[in-house]
């Protein structure tokens, strides 16, 4: 006889994807509609518009019915040319898996190695930009929010490295499990392509990405040569939704629209990135007291970049974390991230963007904490006491 399934709702703690709120579900299932129906092209403008001021630009956005790596793809085509060298900043399995397609697509990625639990070297950076005399490199790849390892990156301090070293590098900004978590700002930074996707701090279900590219970010798409068509930033132009190549995703937007009125309405975007905050540190708070007697740590050794979208805890050596999270998910339905690539097994992650509360966070604090103790890792019990003082502080 198979264990009956846990009875109540399942607490959803992974990064990505991310819990969708009622409203954007019952949105998002909208009857079929022609995608050139004018009261669809003004559900659609609405949120192109919104998207802009998420990103915090006025550049172009396009769309695309793909996860964030079709954005990703959709970067490399429309900016590249065969052969084009590029700096990829080493921040963990994201930024690998970027290198990766860049290398796949013929293009020539240079990694600037890092530890993943400091974080790159800035001076590290700045003395390979010098280096390039000739300008060589042709772009800068960075994921803001490493939702790998819990580490965020300080894309301002990258720009003004950029700016320091005269370096016509374009700044490509991954910002997939930042966006709509905490603060991105694409067009002050001087981010020349931002790609975003659906299924985490937006709050929508997997499935549609996007790319804001700068004007300058536009010239360099104007003399690229890599194939394309789908993902054809000139193709999408000739379109009167200057996005997708093919039938437009409208179900989406109606999410989408919804969405975007949550976190730019009914919360607002300083209130969202407050409450990120707020639970990331009692995320933090919980699991610095669990550390205590050989037990858990924080993944993320950096305290200046600590993400406020995702924690990636380390297991005690001997505890594999896939033995807590089958604990945690059969016994109490409860799901967390996983560890990836070279972290499999080692660490566990809970997710704390999107839409999330107090009472969210404590149950999955509280249940982490009762599966260590079945599971028998060694930690110092009371971390989720840890997090309530620090909530009840405010
Ligand atoms: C989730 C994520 C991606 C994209 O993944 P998809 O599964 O293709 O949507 C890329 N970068 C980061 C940092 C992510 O968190």
């Amino acid at each position: 006889m198979t264990s009956p399934k846990p009875r109540g709702r399942q607490f959803f703690a992974n990064p990505g994807p991310t819990n969708i709120p009622d409203s954007v579900l019952h949105a998002q299932a909208h009857v079929t509609i022609d995608f050139n129906d004018p009261a669809f092209l003004e559900v659609y403008d609405r949120c192109v518009a919104g998207v802009k001021q998420v990103l915090k630009t006025q550049s172009e956005v396009f769309f695309y019915t793909a996860s964030g790596h079709g954005a990703w793809e959709a970067a490399l085509v429309n900016l590249c040319s065969p052969g084009d060298a590029l700096l990829v900043i080493e921040t963990g399995y994201f930024s690998e898996g970027w290198a990766h397609m860049a290398a796949d697509l013929g293009l020539q990625p240079e990694t600037l190695a890092s530890d993943w639990r400091r974080g790159v070297d800035l001076a590290a950076l700045e003395a390979r930009l010098r280096e390039d005399r000739d300008h060589k490199l042709k772009a800068l790849c960075v994921v803001h929010n490493e939702t790998a390892t819990g580490m965020s990156l300080p894309v301002p301090e990258v720009r003004r490295i950029l700016d320091r070293t005269g370096h016509p590098a374009l700044l490509l900004v991954d910002t997939i499990s930042s966006l709509g978590s905490f603060d991105f700002r694409m067009d002050e930074w001087g981010v020349d392509c931002a790609v975003g996707g659906s299924q985490k701090g937006l709050m929508l279900p997997t499935g549609m990405s996007f790319t804001g590219v700068s004007a300058k970010g536009m010239a360099a798409h104007a003399t690229s040569t890599m194939p394309k068509h789908y993902l054809s930033w000139t193709q999408m132009l000739t379109r009167r939704h200057r996005s997708f190549v093919g039938t437009v995703p409208t179900s989406f937007f109606y999410g989408l629209q919804e969405a975007l009125r949550l976190l730019l309405e009914e919360e607002g975007l300083d209130r969202v990135f407050a409450r990120h905050a707020r639970l990331a540190e009692a995320v933090r708070r919980c699991v610095r007291h669990w550390s205590g007697n050989n037990g858990p740590q924080l993944y993320c050794q950096n305290a200046d970049r600590f993400s406020d979208s995702v924690t990636a805890i380390l297991l005690p050596e001997g505890h594999d974390a896939n033995v807590l999270r089958n604990v945690a998910l059969q016994k109490y339905n409860v799901s967390l991230g996983g560890g990836l690539g070279r972290l499999n097994g080692q660490v566990f992650r809970i997710g704390h963007l999107g839409d999330l509360n107090e009472p969210m966070i404590l149950g999955t604090l509280s249940t982490v904490e009762l599966a260590m103790q079945v599971a028998k890792v060694p930690h110092t019990p009371g971390g989720v006491a840890a997090a309530i003082a620090f909530l009840a502080e405010g």
